[in-house]
């Protein structure tokens, strides 16, 4: 069944792995990817069954273990990353826990950068002790504290860059080194990079997870994640987690993120696009006290934003002066732009973290993270620029 023309592209250029990479095709040879819904497979005869479940013959045995339409999703998407193997996930969530449960077990311990997004912090912070897994929670930017932190057995180091929702870049090559000199796996959430601008196994991580949710879909249509990874752990520890705990990704969402995949690189580089101006004209508004954007040369990491990434981000971070009431006011006084708490999406999106999205981590913790009541997150999406900028200017004046 597999379509060994489309499959044979190793060395496709990204655009066209992402149109073709992993592609399948059934006895009908539809153009499109199919997607098969079913929960099971049959069997020819009784030997068939048994060559498949001992492994002789590599088929489909339950969708639950695996799936040809997520299969495809894990291929194509492998192809993006230039990783040896991938394991799709129901959710970002349900990669990041995968992930995570994959590396420890009692007695280790987890070093995490504390700017992650709320459900990471809670697997860190509440999940992983309940289980005899210690967890420490530091400064990401600052490389001294990763290196304090991390201890004979330290299993994980897990972080975001840019992060949720201030935009801080995080070396990654300078952590993966400490990563290394414990033996600790570094797992990196690239959510907010998005594969097109940043690839993290080539600066030495070990496990890249991604919210599908995210740019992947684009279309704010369905939840999904993915763990990318060396074929030996995915193989090991990833598989048999997923297989016996179920969080898989359904043969539908696979359906609707690989064809979102086709279009990726399309979608962020006019996002980024939008994004960027959006930026310049922000960081020369009086009402506004900072901006913070990963492709601006202000930017408080820019000479490692630099190095890591390929692309600025289609995610604008800035202060409104005058902290949450004019905040308020800025948002309540934009017509195209949404508010919800979702990103990388077509639809520009809006989220005030301090009283949604960070609300439940309490000041203190918003305090250190630099989430200030004034600070607001934008995801810019697939509108006309020219749109996006008369409803940011007009919704300014009204402050
Ligand atoms: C959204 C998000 C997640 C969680 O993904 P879901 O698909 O919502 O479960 C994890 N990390 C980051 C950085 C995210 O933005």
């Amino acid at each position: 069944m597999t379509d060994t023309k489309n499959t044979a592209g190793t060395n496709w250029r990204p655009a066209t792995a992402l149109v073709h990479g992993g592609t399948t095709r059934s006895p009908f040879g539809e153009t499109s990817e199919a997607m098969f819904l079913t929960q099971g497979f049959v069997y020819d005869s009784a030997e068939a069954a048994e060559a498949r479940f001992n492994g002789e013959d590599p088929g489909f045995v339950y969708s639950r273990y695996a799936n040809p339409t997520v299969a495809m999703f894990e291929d194509r998407i492998k192809m993006l990353e230039g990783a040896e193997a991938a394991r799709a996930t129901a959710s970002g969530m349900a990669a990041v826990n995968l992930a995570l449960m994959a590396s420890v077990k009692a007695g280790d311990h987890v070093v995490a950068a504390k700017a992650l997004f709320g459900s990471c912090r809670y697997i860190c912070e509440i999940l992983l002790p309940r289980f005899g897994v210690e967890s420490t929670l530091i400064d990401g930017t600052d490389i001294d504290q990763w290196k304090a932190a991390v201890k004979p057995n330290t299993k994980a180091l897990f972080l975001e860059s840019p992060t949720n929702p201030t935009l801080e870049v995080i070396d990654i090559a300078a952590v993966a080194e400490i990563a290394k000199s414990v033996g600790a796996r570094l797992i990196v959430d690239n959510v907010f990079a998005t594969p097109m601008y940043q690839s993290p196994l080539n600066l030495g991580a070990d496990v890249v997870i991604y919210s599908a949710t995210k740019h992947i879909d684009g279309q704010g249509r369905c939840l999904g994640g993915v763990v990318l990874s060396d074929e030996e752990w995915i193989t090991e520890e990833v598989m048999p987690f997923v297989k016996h705990t179920g969080p898989h990704m359904s043969p539908f969402s696979a359906w609707v993120l690989l064809k979102g995949l086709e279009t990726l690189p399309l979608r962020v580089a006019q996002q980024t696009n939008s994004a960027g101006q959006i930026a310049d004209f922000l960081a020369g508004q009086s009402k506004v006290k900072r901006l913070i954007y990963p492709g601006r040369d202000d930017h408080p990491q820019a000479e490692i934003a630099k190095r890591q990434m390929r692309g600025g981000s289609t995610m604008v971070a800035l202060e409104i002066e005058g902290g949450k009431e004019a905040a308020f006011r800025f948002v309540n006084a934009l017509d195209l732009i949404r508010i919800s708490n979702n990103l990388g999406d077509a639809k520009s999106l809006i989220t005030h973290p301090a009283t949604t999205t960070h609300q439940s981590i309490g000041e203190e913790a918003r305090a250190e993270l630099g989430i200030t009541d004034g600070i607001l997150r934008l995801s810019v999406g697939l509108e006309d620029p020219q749109d996006l900028l008369e409803d940011v200017e007009k919704a300014l004046a009204a402050i």
